[in-house]
């Protein structure tokens, strides 16, 4: 009775299932009935083998998964005052991830060390946003908060309310999150320095992500953290939405290639010190791929792939072979078995239903390769046998990638309400890409270790395979269908027909027929072939790239200015004929700005000759301090204000930042003129050198540094976040220097800015308002609007949130402006 285990794993992770979606409280008569059945097919299967033993152990097996699920549910949340301001010590337990300065994490309450009362029970999770505590800042580099510190918070509670469609409340109680929290202040109580070995895991992959970072630009940085460590902080929405719309999501979550990948290399390397399926070799093997799938944070997919990659090494050491199909279901069983609530959750359905995919497709790529190879390997010369590995290559990676899409189809629908109709193609295009991403990843996140511009080498070739990847998503028409009728029972009968094809192909015949057709001995390249085989085409799409992206980024002579879509906020990158490059302000967060910047620096750049900053709100530096700690600054622009506001929220992680990382600073006024290579001058027109601006001393939008960018005849003025009163000072001040061909128009279209003395006298040809896609601040305000229509036209008034970035071209006499997105 061959395919008795496989029915009996099936048997418990169905028991799980059932236990999690059927509301059966059956819990308290459970053990009694299991321990019952236990005995009974002991009994059976020892005295009366003749007895249908195999439906009691099924039985068995299907009671102890619901059993499991059943003892597994988690109490209720605790109940949490909310609405008031409480006071808490807590604990964080998650990676940090940093926005406009303020950090978002998850936190367990803990007993106040400081013997204070907390106002929310001990062991209650929070997501909680908050500003770094001074301390941390004056002590650390970016990131200023990490797992394991302690923090005295005090700020309100709020119970989370679901968001449009998004379900967040349910998915924060899925979490175990009973609130959310909003920092007012936030107290260092200790750090988690004292040895506690998942801090220093969280060290090592924080370090990873951060050497990812480093030699990895944005967008694609953000992609290799995500296939890599399972961080997808960094991973930007669009991106997410365009691997969605392609049909590409179970890409981002069956990873488990990697683990492959680590396996492979270090059996290759173990068993070349001490001999092939050495006990040591693959204890050594085993160390690793357990050790990696810890640093990737135990992600399902990862952990699946490594109790398979477990199940592999151990069949070498016992030389037992094991079907892939037992080994995937001995793998879910495991991981249900232990951490029941894992069934519900998008990425091991996906990583499981993908791999049964993988199974279903090894004998269909085995009988497919012989029938279509057949005619080939009559022919005995060179061509034909490379023509015939081309081509199993080639069969394989379509199999492969069209199982596994087919197989996880019903569950994206399913979670996403929608068919991506051009899933299959896009994977087949994909797929052949994702082993040389995950080796460049990890190669660059190592090197990320030793020093810098190894990792800025390594990082600008592994570009190359992650942008593939990403421009095949972005590229792909998002056809999607609406699924309606996908009702959960034709969910369950697709799941079934898929495990049935599954076990069927792997049934003993089924491998019988399949050895037969294999017995034809095969060619295949080894060595040196093989790598060049594999590498030709990743080394083709690398160059291929690059050259593009060289051809993008060197300089043209022309001057540009590009006001980014960043969302909220603002961030302007100008390239000059010369090539050098200057960044005013950073918008928001680092994700954004390096998301929209990176793909304007050559491959490799990690440097900008001018980093100005016009005044500290979160919405300008917020994503410089992230730029800044992977960027090297020629020089770094503040005004006096800024240099001197510490009431500004921002101040501290600011100054941290120029210091830690040594960029040099100036302070700049009305009056100072910089030059940027030939025939380009930047002049700074305010604050004025007296600092007596009307208004800066209660308002530090007014306070802004305004600059006007001068190339030959062509001239752009850059106001930051001034406002009415700034405007007035000056018109009564720089007069006539205002006058320009390009405004950015000030504090993103706001009503209290653009007044119509000041739009008068810089007199502009065109402008550009940058601010983020329905903004609760209104903004740009429609008199704004209107303002700037009547005086440039409808069609020279461009806005981020409508246009995406917005491009300005001089060649010293004339202006082109080019939207880069969705046309008008
Ligand atoms: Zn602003």
């Amino acid at each position: 009775m061959r395919p008795f285990p496989d029915l009996a794993l099936a048997a418990l992770v169905a028991g799980v299932g059932l236990g999690l979606w059927l509301d059966v409280p059956l819990s308290s008569a459970l053990p009694l009935l299991l321990l019952t059945l236990a005995a009974m097919a002991v009994a059976v299967a020892f005295r009366l083998c003749r007895l249908p033993a195999g439906p009691m152990l099924l039985a068995a097996a299907l009671l102890f998964g619901f059993w499991r699920a059943e003892a597994a549910q988690p109490p209720a949340l605790p109940v949490i005052p909310t609405g008031a301001e409480v006071s808490a010590a807590v604990r964080i337990t998650d990676a940090p991830a940093s926005s406009g300065g303020r950090y978002r994490f998850r936190a367990q309450v803990v007993a106040g060390p400081d013997g204070r009362p907390a106002d929310v029970p001990t062991g209650t999770n929070l997501l909680v946003y908050a500003l770094p505590p001074d301390d941390f800042v004056a002590q650390r580099n970016r990131p200023f908060l990490r797992y394991g510190d302690t923090l005295r918070l005090s700020g309100s509670l709020e119970r989370p309310q679901p968001i449009g469609d998004f379900d967040y409340a349910a998915w924060l109680e899925s979490q175990r999150i009973a609130g959310v929290m909003w920092a007012r202040e936030a107290e260092a109580v200790s750090t988690g320095r004292s040895f506690k070995p998942t801090v220093a895991l969280h060290r090592v992959r924080t370090e990873l992500a951060d050497g990812i970072g480093k030699g990895i630009p944005a967008p694609q940085s953000g992609l290799a953290q995500a296939l890599l460590l399972g961080i997808r902080t960094e991973l930007p929405h669009e991106l997410k939405d365009s691997f969605r719309n392609a049909g590409m999501s179970h890409l981002l979550a069956i990873s488990g290639l990697h683990v492959g990948i680590v396996m492979a290399l270090t059996l290759a390397a173990a068993s070349a010190a001490v001999g092939r399926n050495h006990p040591f070799a693959i204890a050594v093997s085993l160390l690793v791929v357990w050790a990696y799938a810890v640093l990737s944070g135990l992600d399902p997919p990862v952990v699946r792939a490594a109790i398979m990659g477990s199940l592999f090494l151990g069949q070498g050491l016992l030389g037992r072979g094991m079907r892939g199909l037992t080994a995937l279901l001995l793998a879910a069983a495991l991981m249900v078995a232990i951490e029941p609530s894992l069934l519900s959750g998008l990425s091991f359905q996906l990583s499981f239903t993908a791999m049964a995919g993988v199974v279903l497709a090894l004998p269909l790529i085995a009988a497919l390769t012989t029938a279509a190879s057949a005619p080939l390997s009559a022919s005995g010369s060179w061509l034909a046998r490379w023509s015939q590995y081309a081509l199993s290559l080639l069969i394989a990676s379509v199999v492969v990638s069209t199982t596994t899409t087919l197989a996880t189809l019903p569950l994206v629908a399913w979670h996403f309400g929608e068919i991506p109709l051009m899933s299959v193609p896009a994977t087949v295009l994909a797929m052949p890409a994702m082993p040389a991403a995950l080796l460049g990843a990890m190669a660059t996140a190592l090197a990320g270790f030793l020093a810098t511009p190894l990792a800025v080498a390594l990082g600008t070739l592994a570009w190359a395979p992650l942008a593939w990847l990403t421009w095949v998503a972005d590229t792909m028409p998002p056809l999607l269908l609406s699924a309606p009728w996908l009702t959960p029972e034709v969910m369950v009968a697709w799941l079934g027909a898929l495990a049935l094809l599954a076990a069927l192909v792997s049934s003993r015949r089924m491998r019988r027929a399949v050895a037969r057709l294999r017995r034809r001995p095969r060619w295949r390249p080894g060595g040196l072939p093989a790598l060049l085989a594999g590498g030709i085409p990743v080394v083709a799409i690398a160059i291929l790239l690059l050259v593009g992206q060289l051809s993008g980024a060197r300089a043209d002579g022309l001057l540009h200015v590009y006001v980014l879509d960043i969302g909220q906020g603002d961030a302007i990158f100008a390239v000059t004929p010369d090539g050098r490059q200057m960044l005013i302000d950073g918008g928001p967060d680092a994700q954004s700005v390096m998301t929209a910047l990176d793909p304007l620096l050559p491959p490799g750049d990690r440097s900008l000759d001018v980093v100005a900053a016009t005044h500290l709100d979160s919405d300008h530096v917020g994503g410089l301090l992230g730029v800044l700690t992977r960027y090297r600054a020629g020089v770094v622009l503040q005004s006096q204000h800024a240099a001197e506001s510490e009431d500004a929220t921002l101040h501290p992680q600011w100054r941290a930042v120029l210091e830690n990382h040594e960029h040099p600073t100036a302070v700049v006024r009305a009056g100072h003129n910089i030059a940027l290579g030939r025939n380009v001058t930047l002049e700074v027109l305010h604050p004025p050198a007296d600092g007596s601006s009307a208004g800066s001393r209660r308002n530090s939008n007014d306070a802004s540094t305004v600059m006007r960018l001068d190339y030959g005849e062509t001239s752009f003025l850059l106001t930051g976040d001034i406002e009415a009163d700034a405007e007035r000072h000056l018109v009564a001040t720089a007069g006539e220097k205002l006058q320009a061909d390009v405004l950015k128009a000030s504090h993103h279209g706001s009503r209290t800015s653009t007044t119509p003395v000041f739009l008068a006298t810089v007199n502009p040809r065109s402008a550009a308002v940058s601010a983020g896609r329905d903004n609760r601040f209104g903004h740009p305000h429609p008199d704004v609007m209107e303002r700037l229509e009547s005086l440039v036209g409808a069609r020279q008034v461009f806005l981020t949130a409508r246009d995406g970035t917005i491009e300005y071209v001089s060649d010293g006499k004339t202006l082109w402006v080019k939207t880069h997105g969705p046309p008008r």
